[in-house]
């Protein structure tokens, strides 16, 4: 496969295969009124056991919530009865990234809103292949999901991956729009449908609450604590999306909250607000990782 030697293309598809177990078997166990931060650690501590390493936190985001949710440390929420969860996981083996989400849907008349995300997915995956412009992509989606009735948040969008990056530059959109892109063989790409209800604004706002965060750049801190986080942000985070969780036990208790707010003032690293539809209606989301091969991809996830 263009782009990838024998051995990189195991690994890519070992990502592949240890998230779509884990994929699988989260699903399996979410259930109503149990702890977010459960989920998420079910979730990450299952990629580990397959031998992966989360690409990202596990994100767990709830009905209006669209996306960059993950549990702060001691998180009390739970999942809401006759909620839309939206599962998204990602998972790497040596830097190959794949991404995928499902809908867990413990609401009845929100059933056919989750079968359309999975709809436009499985629409975009019989039609990419090498050359397939961006913008017939987007078409399609959005088409697929109007057609059922509802309509796609326009700008939460499908990527490329490279390595050690889940955004690796180019977007696909779910919507029609200009743009000359086209997708070429040995891609990797996440495509993800996010839908809403016909009469809601269709779009995602930041929400005051970050809970991921991305090393930067490194910047000399005085406070040595400081320096320590984020010098282990650095060497195991690289260029991924890490949760504050993942950072427990690595400097004294007391010391931790002064420590990360300096990192943060000094811009070493970036923070992912939480994403929330702008009409505050709920929404749903289906999402593959897929290889462009030759004569059409291969799905990852
Ligand atoms: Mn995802
Ligand atoms: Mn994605």
């Amino acid at each position: 496969m263009k782009g990838f030697d024998e051995e990189a293309l195991k690994k890519l598809q070992q990502s592949g295969r240890i998230l779509r177990e884990t994929r699988e078997e989260v699903k399996g166990l979410v259930r109503e009124n149990m702890p977010i931060i459960e989920v998420c650690e079910k979730a990450e501590a299952l990629i580990r056991k397959k031998g992966g390493k989360p690409a990202f936190p596990c994100n767990v985001s709830i009905n209006e919530i669209a996306a960059h949710y993950t549990s702060p440390p001691g998180d009390t929420r739970r999942i809401p009865e006759n909620s839309l969860v939206k599962v998204d996981i990602g998972a790497h083996v040596d830097g190959y990234v794949t991404d995928t989400a499902v809908t867990i849907c413990f609401n009845h008349e929100l059933r056919d809103m989750v079968n359309t995300a999975e709809q436009a997915l499985k629409k975009a995956i019989e039609a990419i292949r090498p050359e397939t412009p961006t913008s017939k992509l987007g078409a399609l989606i959005e088409q697929t999901i109007k057609s059922h009735g509802y309509k796609p948040i326009s700008n939460l969008t499908g990527h490329k991956i490279g390595r050690y990056l889940v955004h690796a530059g180019a977007s696909l959109p779910n919507v029609a729009h200009f743009s000359l892109s086209k997708v070429k063989a040995g891609e990797v790409y996440a495509i993800e449908p996010f839908v809403t209800f016909q009469n809601a604004a269709g779009k995602v706002e930041n929400s005051p609450e970050v809970t991921i965060f991305r090393f930067v750049k490194q910047k000399s801190l005085e406070n040595p604590y400081a320096k320590k986080l984020l010098e282990h942000m650095e060497e195991n985070f690289r260029t991924l999306p890490f949760a504050e969780r993942w950072l427990k036990g690595l400097i004294p208790q007391k010391h931790f909250k002064g420590a990360f707010q300096e990192i943060l003032a000094s811009k070493a690293v970036m923070g992912y607000p939480v994403f929330i539809e702008a009409s505050g209606k709920p929404v749903a989301q289906a999402e593959h990782t897929v290889l462009i091969t030759e004569d059409g991809c291969l799905v990852l996830t």
